[in-house]
């Protein structure tokens, strides 16, 4: 029986409870949250839903002890989105975090943690810091989400399914990601053969607006990250060693950053080092001094 510990049960925490309710694990799932009351109304509804799938999965209102053995713990609290840039509630999001990693530092978890929390990058390096697991054992979401956007959009576009296009967002889940085109492919073929310059600026700038536009209409984002989050699980769980560009502790640039990497039993199991043009190179250096200087605002680079 696996164990998941889901801490932010909120649209984005139980959107990926009820994914992971869909699939065929075994699992025993704890829920946490400081909103106790209606996640107890949540669970009994959500119980009602699991009776006639032939799962077994089991679902519990839990605490930080449950943390003591589960395989993965997904951090998913935070502060409630907006249209604003996702750095704009930094600070608000870090009491977040030094609150739900006080609590899990009085644990025995040795376990992956993934994060959908924003701003994504910053968060996921906090984690990383404050509860000082190894790097490859903490995962953000990242740029995996942009990516299935920008996928999904291209493909509308040119009409090939979405999973055959090879290409990624990098950088950062904000506003100073980027598309890297030179490495972008369909069958192999460069995508800038499908596609004029004028087309894939386009593209890009729609990605990285996707958010807010979806905010704009919903008041939230949920279905695309809780996939993500799920697409990680299974990952871990079924060690399926697949490639998503996630955030990712970055050795070249000391920071957290959303690049390729090979997903795991062991979390991380590689970081792809992609050949980036000196153009591509550039914007992967702003992201990271976009998210140290937000980090820094936090977590001053001399007390590391
Ligand atoms: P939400 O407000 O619906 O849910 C947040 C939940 O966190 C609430 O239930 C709240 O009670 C809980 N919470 C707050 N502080 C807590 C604490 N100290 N301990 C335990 N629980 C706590 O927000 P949401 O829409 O679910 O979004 C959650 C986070 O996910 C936000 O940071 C949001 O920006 C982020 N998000 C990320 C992506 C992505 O692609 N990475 C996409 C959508 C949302």
């Amino acid at each position: 029986m696996k164990k998941v510990v889901i801490i932010g049960c909120g649209n984005v925490g139980l959107e990926y409870l009820k994914k992971l309710c869909m699939t065929d694990i075994n699992v025993e799932i704890s829920l946490i949250d400081v909103d106790e009351d209606k996640l107890e109304g949540e669970i009994l509804d959500l119980e009602h839903s699991l009776v006639y799938r032939n799962c077994n999965i089991s679902i519990k209102l839990g605490n930080y002890s449950d943390c003591d053995n589960a395989d993965i713990v997904v951090i998913t609290a935070g502060v409630p989105q907006s249209t604003k840039d996702r750095m704009s509630d930094l600070e608000k999001a870090n009491l977040i975090v030094v609150d739900i990693t006080n609590k899990l530092r009085d644990t025995s978890f040795s376990g992956i943690t993934l994060v959908a929390s924003n701003p994504m990058e910053v968060i996921t390096e906090l984690i990383a810091h404050y509860t000082d697991y190894p790097y490859n054992k903490v995962i953000g979401t990242g740029t995996m989400l942009d990516t299935a956007r920008l996928k999904s959009l291209i493909s509308k576009k040119i009409k090939v399914k979405p999973n055959d296009i090879n290409v990624y967002v990098l950088g950062e889940h904000g506003n100073s990601q980027f598309v890297a085109w030179s490495n972008a492919n369909i069958g192999l073929e460069n995508l800038n053969r499908f596609l004029s310059l004028d087309e894939k600026e386009e593209l890009a700038d729609e990605t990285r607006h996707m958010g807010g536009v979806i905010v704009k209409h919903k008041g939230y984002t949920s279905d695309g990250v809780a996939s993500c989050l799920l697409e990680l699980t299974l990952c871990v769980l079924k060690d399926l060693k697949k490639v998503y560009p996630v955030s990712n502790y970055n050795t070249t640039y000391d920071v957290y950053l959303s690049t390729p990497c090979i997903i795991g039993k062991n979390g991380i199991e590689k970081s792809i080092n992609i050949k980036l043009t000196s153009e591509e190179e550039e914007k992967l250096e702003e992201s990271s001094e976009v998210i140290c200087e937000a980090l820094d605002k936090i977590l001053p680079k001399e007390l590391y």
